[in-house]
């Protein structure tokens, strides 16, 4: 059986916990065992980075990739890492289980065609002011180049909310598991930008019937390189895990 079977005859919760970005090995290898202990399925950080500025770090790259490889060796974990483009995704696909489109580029034609072709799964997550109309189209790209390993992420959309980094739209998860086959799963972290609230988030997108969640944690937030005040620390993680416990299957 392949990755994809696995994930969906599993019956699992899938989780996909990690940092935002990969910073240096001791990081992302703290961040694999926690939250391999906890019950993800999957670690998620970026080794291509989508920033919005140039100044900002753009992620290791290629010795990300290395990192993520032996994380991944050491607890057996899959692997979900971003890809921007022909060169990124030529780089990932030795080490990625799981290919991530960024908000940035769900409407990337020309990456979608490219990801249609590749027999691996792809997180497709929604733009970040994207219709689902729109998110729908992207699906559609995928599955008319013949793939149709898609897991759907709500990430939050932009609304005229300040407070917020988004606004997570939890009705798009009930929709598109009515509109689509596919797993669909939140990132309350890009959703809401700020700690404090991504537990709550992160439960009300379970109580709205999502088959996962993609979560930022760090070992340190105060010092990411990216992302870091919406990464939970390791007691925050386990904290969520704990409370998710009764309400669906994490191991
Ligand atoms: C990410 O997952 O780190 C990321 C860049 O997310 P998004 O594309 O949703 O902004
Ligand atoms: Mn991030």
């Amino acid at each position: 059986m392949n990755i994809w079977d696995d994930l969906i005859r599993s019956n699992r919760f899938l989780v996909f916990a990690g940092p935002c970005a990969v910073e240096n090995l001791e990081q992302i290898m703290l961040a694999a065992k926690v939250a391999k202990a906890l019950g993800a399925v999957g670690l998620r950080g970026g080794a291509f980075k989508p920033r919005t500025r140039p100044e900002s770090f753009q992620g290791l790259g290629e010795e990300a990739l290395k990192y993520l490889a032996l994380a991944k060796a050491e607890t057996g974990l899959l692997v979900v890492t971003e890809v921007l483009d022909e060169d990124s995704l030529n780089k990932a696909l030795p080490v990625a289980d799981i290919l991530q489109v960024g908000s940035r580029n769900m409407q990337n034609f020309a990456l979608l065609k490219l990801l249609a072709k590749v027999d691996k799964p792809v997180l497709l997550k929604r733009g970040l002011a994207a219709t689902i109309e729109e998110w729908l189209g992207a699906v559609a790209y995928l599955e008319a180049g013949g793939n149709r390993q898609i897991i759907l992420c709500e990430r939050g959309i932009r609304t005229f909310e300040t407070m917020t980094r988004n606004t997570l739209d939890i009705s798009a998860i009930p929709l598109l598991k009515k509109l689509t086959p596919y797993p669909v799963i939140a990132d309350p972290s890009h959703a809401v930008g700020r700690r404090d609230i991504i537990p709550s988030l992160a439960k009300a997108a379970v109580a709205a019937g999502a088959d996962g969640l993609l979560i930022e944690i760090h070992p340190r937030p105060e010092t990411a390189l990216s992302d870091g005040k919406q990464s939970l620390n390791f007691e925050e993680f386990e904290q969520l895990m704990l409370e998710l416990k009764p309400w669906v299957q994490v191991t």
